[in-house]
């Protein structure tokens, strides 16, 4: 037996994550490039030294404060006249990463199959393996777009308990049309929970409705949100889902006790009381990620329609080449998605500037 006596399917196996690189232009990760202001960082702040005062004693468990807050931010989504996300509809972890992981914690494991559709979220085929559960990946079609009847079909021979599909989807920013939400659901059945994972979900273009719609329809529907990305709030590490009830309380058998810490409960708690300002540059993003499509098929190169605050353009016969000319440039990129592309998140109006100036210096001079 080699030290150190790891699972033998975990071998080798290098850990997931960007790299993360001190560069003038972090483009990598899909970060909101804009912070919270000094107002906010004052209320967050305060909400600290409030939950500072109390941490000899565990946070609240069932963290209903924050259910809440996040029930009554969710609600916005939910379509005209429907009721509102209720708290016990809705529950939190460190990151959509760790809802996702106790998700499959739940309803994945031994025996039990776990279906997405690739190119996608990379981390997808981890959570399965780190639950022990089967991980089967159907195909997107060439434009990146579910071909539904594949997906149905595939559904219906492979019958899984789980079925991962973000919209937008992360690398290729595609979102995932509306019609496609019942049908999944519908042939899933009750044997299996279809999660549409909006981590990107508020970058949507203006008028395409959040799976939040459908979640009174469907009661095997599972909408995942994070406040990493719109949200300004990476490092503060919050995730949420909105599901029903039964599903939040059938999570609560897996997930470890006290989770969420009183600091991040108290500081996501904060920063939802300045939603507003903090989804503030969603707008600017969302006109700045078209810029950034338009000015890239300007170039001649092939972009994937993005609802999300990124997208992946290509094809490079060495996109390892081209990931480090940019890098030369003081430009980081993400090397993910089919061969052959790359992906960009869109930053601030002089980022974006820097990232085109290194681009035409790749494009300039070739190889
Ligand atoms: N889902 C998708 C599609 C993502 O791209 C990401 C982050 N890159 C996540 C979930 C996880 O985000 P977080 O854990 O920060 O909420």
């Amino acid at each position: 037996m080699t030290f150190p006596p790891l699972r033998e399917e975990l071998r080798g196996i290098a850990p997931y994550g960007a790299p993360q690189l001190d560069v003038p232009y972090a483009l990598n990760t899909n970060e909101n490039p804009y912070g919270p202001s000094a107002a906010c960082v004052a209320d967050i702040a305060a909400a600290v030294a409030e939950a500072a005062a109390g941490l000899n004693r565990y946070p609240d468990r069932e963290h209903l404060a924050l259910r809440e807050g996040l029930a009554t931010y969710l609600s916005r989504d939910v379509a005209p006249g429907q009721a509102p996300i209720e708290a016990a509809q809705v529950w939190a972890a460190n990151g959509s990463n760790e809802v996702m992981l106790q998700l499959l914690q739940a309803f994945g494991g031994p025996g039990r199959t776990v279906v997405s559709f690739a190119p996608t979220y990379s981390m997808y085929p981890e959570y399965a393996r780190d639950t022990h559960s089967r991980f089967v990946a159907g195909r997107r079609a060439d434009d990146f777009t579910l071909d539904l009847d594949a997906a149905v079909t595939l559904v219906e021979a492979e019958r899984p308990s789980v079925v991962l599909l973000p919209s937008p989807n992360n690398p290729t920013g595609t979102a995932l049309a509306p019609e496609a939400i019942g049908a999944l659901c519908e042939a899933i059945g009750d044997d299996g929970l279809l999660v549409v994972d909006e981590a990107y979900g508020e970058f949507r273009r203006a008028g395409t409705p959040s799976a939040l719609e459908l979640l009174l329809t469907y009661r095997n529907l599972v909408v995942t949100r994070t406040m990493s990305k719109a949200f300004a709030g990476a490092g503060l590490r919050l995730g949420y889902l909105a599901a029903d009830p039964a599903i939040c309380d059938a999570i609560r058998v897996v997930r470890l006790p006290y989770h969420l810490s009183a600091v991040t409960q108290a500081v996501a708690l904060a920063a939802l009381a300045h939603t507003d300002e903090l989804l503030g540059a969603v707008d600017a993003l969302r006109a700045e990620r078209d810029a950034c499509v338009a000015w890239l098929r300007e170039q001649g190169l092939h972009v994937a329609d993005s609802d999300a605050n990124f997208c992946l353009f290509g094809t490079f016969a060495d996109r390892h080449a081209v990931w480090q000319r940019l890098l030369d440039e003081g430009v980081l990129v993400r090397e993910v998605g089919p061969e052959g592309w790359l992906r960009v998140s869109i930053g601030t109006p002089a980022e974006m500037a820097a990232f085109r100036a290194a681009m035409m210096v790749v494009l300039e001079h070739p190889g």
